[in-house]
């Protein structure tokens, strides 16, 4: 399975969380001033941006590894380096899809994805979804937040984290979403609409019933933590799979309850892990199986709902006694 960015995953760590880094590296302001010129100080530290065509980076191509200018950390191969014409260094991958973060910057008027170091927070720049293919992905750069490395590194880059993606419809996202956050093993959790007839459909229209979506969440998860077959079982074990069209008082075709296949091996286990349990259940499991069509993610304020509206009165009412039955039944299985 490729591990590669594209524009999605980058919006999703911007919006749900990134990447857990291999470590972290924090410093007071005094300690980073001494150990940068002013300009790295003002370009990492203080959100700079350099002057564009400023440094000869933009224009070398031989091979090498390019390095955090405050901890070190391996960012970029020159191999997914290219001539983006901007003036700025310009990567279409990092070298390792932990290595940077991602934040919504929307200073200056414009909304943007800032690039972080993902081990100190050094600011490195921002990403664009106008690179070349395949990602599609340009890390606009400043070459003072950069550092080359000459000779093959020392410290070989840590092997990328093989991540998946499983996408579950089991109801209202928010409550969804709540529970597979607490899993250990799954690192990022989006909600959003699958399974549907119109091309981005707003909340309001999956709620009306009418453009045929399931509201899902989609779930990044490593395979070497947390088995997929185990979300399979978590997912039905967490919403009520009998009820068709129905989750407690949500009614409507938006709330049935889903698993959206990524890949045949997928198909094959849900299957299998639906017919092991459907003989727990009271009544018939009426869970859709269904390949992945287009995931389209819900809006930024159903992210992470249940965590930026712990007080809303769905949340206390709904949410939290889901949550502590869950919690209860899964607590091997927590971070
Ligand atoms: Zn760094």
């Amino acid at each position: 399975m490729s591990t590669i960015l594209t524009w999605s995953r980058i919006v999703e760590f911007a919006t749900t969380g990134n990447p857990k880094p291999a470590r972290i590296i924090e410093k007071t302001e005094s300690e980073w001033r001494a150990q940068l010129t002013p300009e790295q100080f003002y370009v990492t530290r203080q959100h700079g941006t350099e002057r564009a065509f400023s440094s000869e980076l933009c224009s070398r191509f031989e091979p090498g590894i390019y390095a955090c200018v405050c901890c070190n950390t391996l960012l970029f191969d020159s191999a997914e380096k290219f001539d983006s014409g901007t003036g700025w260094p310009s990567f279409t991958q990092p070298i390792d899809p932990s290595a940077v973060a991602y934040n919504l910057d929307v200073s200056h008027g414009m909304q943007r994805i800032e690039a972080v170091c993902n081990t100190c927070r050094a600011h490195l720049g921002h990403v664009f979804p106008d690179g070349p293919a395949p990602s599609r992905l340009r890390y606009c750069m400043n070459a003072v937040a950069l550092k080359k490395q000459e000779a093959a590194p020392t410290a070989p880059a840590k092997a990328p984290t093989q991540t998946e993606l499983a996408t579950f419809g089991g109801g209202c996202f928010w409550c969804t979403e709540a529970v597979f956050q607490q899993l250990r093993g799954v690192h990022a959790v989006v909600s959003g609409y699958c399974g549907g007839h119109v091309d981005n459909p707003t909340y309001k229209e999956v709620c009306g019933g009418q453009t045929g979506h399931a509201e899902v969440i989609q779930v990044t998860f490593d395979p070497q933590e947390i088995r997929y077959a185990d979300l399979v079982a978590i997912h039905l074990a967490t919403h009520d799979p009998t009820t068709a069209n129905r989750q407690g008082a949500d009614v409507g075709t938006q709330y049935r309850s889903a698993i959206f296949t990524h890949s045949p091996e997928q198909a094959e286990i849900a299957q299998a892990v639906m017919e092991q349990l459907a003989p727990a259940f009271d009544a018939p499991l009426t869970t859709e199986l269904s390949p992945l069509a287009t995931f389209y993610p819900a809006e930024a304020y159903h992210q992470n709902y249940y965590n930026t509206n712990p007080g809303a009165g769905y949340c206390q009412a709904v949410i939290s006694p889901k949550l502590q039955k869950a919690r209860k039944l899964l607590q091997d299985r927590l971070k």
